[in-house]
């Protein structure tokens, strides 16, 4: 098989893998969009899944490395909706509000403020706020209860569109720990965010995306399963 080949199997793997997720949970695959990690994928892998038509949504950890390719007019041609999925730096929000769509990642109050300052007049951004599962320092994010709070707090905001919760599981767990981790937070998510209004629950990457599903995942973050 060659590069291709191999590219367009992943994504059929995915889907296929997603749509048995859902009809396991009884859910409908409409309701779960794919959020396609290019971060370390190559160039030419992504643009030609853009021509393809097989991504739409994108997701990049790095504000500066998101900015130089996506701009570039081969792949700014293509109609992307861009997450940012790494952290936030205070003297990146500027930057981020006027290029990303959507920044799943959000974890502190005054950050979020300056990026709601820095989006241009007449455009919306969709904003998450990142749960932290683990209590390793390294991981961003908030404990459970201090995000639903940042949550509260970030609704007064009008361009910065709160709309959800991210959150990053443990490497490692077994489905059994993963829906541990998961049910809580799928439980705040339907308490804090209505089904009327839009919203998306960001659970899962390759390892767990699955279980992330039938947790009730709205909005899988998948890179290596799609780009191995
Ligand atoms: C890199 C990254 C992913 C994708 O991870 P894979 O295991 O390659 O699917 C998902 N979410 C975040 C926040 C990431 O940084």
């Amino acid at each position: 098989m060659n590069r291709e080949e191999t590219l367009l199997e992943n994504v059929q793997k995915v889907q296929a893998a997603l749509c048995a997720s859902c009809r396991k949970a009884g859910r409908r695959p409409e309701e779960v969009t794919l959020l396609a990690v290019t971060k370390y994928a190559q160039d030419a892998e992504v643009l030609f899944l853009l021509r393809q038509g097989l991504i739409k949504h994108v997701g990049e950890s790095r504000v500066q490395q998101a900015l130089l390719r996506w701009t570039r007019p081969d792949f700014a041609a293509f109609p992307t909706v861009k997450h940012l999925i790494g952290h936030l730096q205070h003297n990146k929000a500027a930057k981020a509000a006027r290029f990303f769509d959507f920044i799943d990642s959000l974890d502190d109050f005054s950050t979020a403020c300056l990026v709601d300052k820095h989006i241009q007049p007449g455009r919306q951004v969709r904003g998450l706020v990142q749960i932290k599962l683990t209590s390793r320092d390294t991981q961003s994010g908030l404990p459970l209860g201090q995000a639903r709070e940042l949550a509260k707090q970030l609704r007064s905001l009008s361009r910065l569109k709160v709309c959800g919760y991210m959150a990053i599981a443990p490497q490692g767990a077994d489905p059994h720990e993963l829906k541990a981790f998961f049910e809580p937070i799928k439980k705040a998510f339907d308490e804090d965010f209505s089904p009327k209004e839009e919203r998306y629950l960001s659970l899962g990457m390759s390892e767990d995306f699955t279980v992330a599903v039938e947790a009730g995942s709205t909005l899988p973050r998948i890179g290596s399963k799609l780009f191995a």
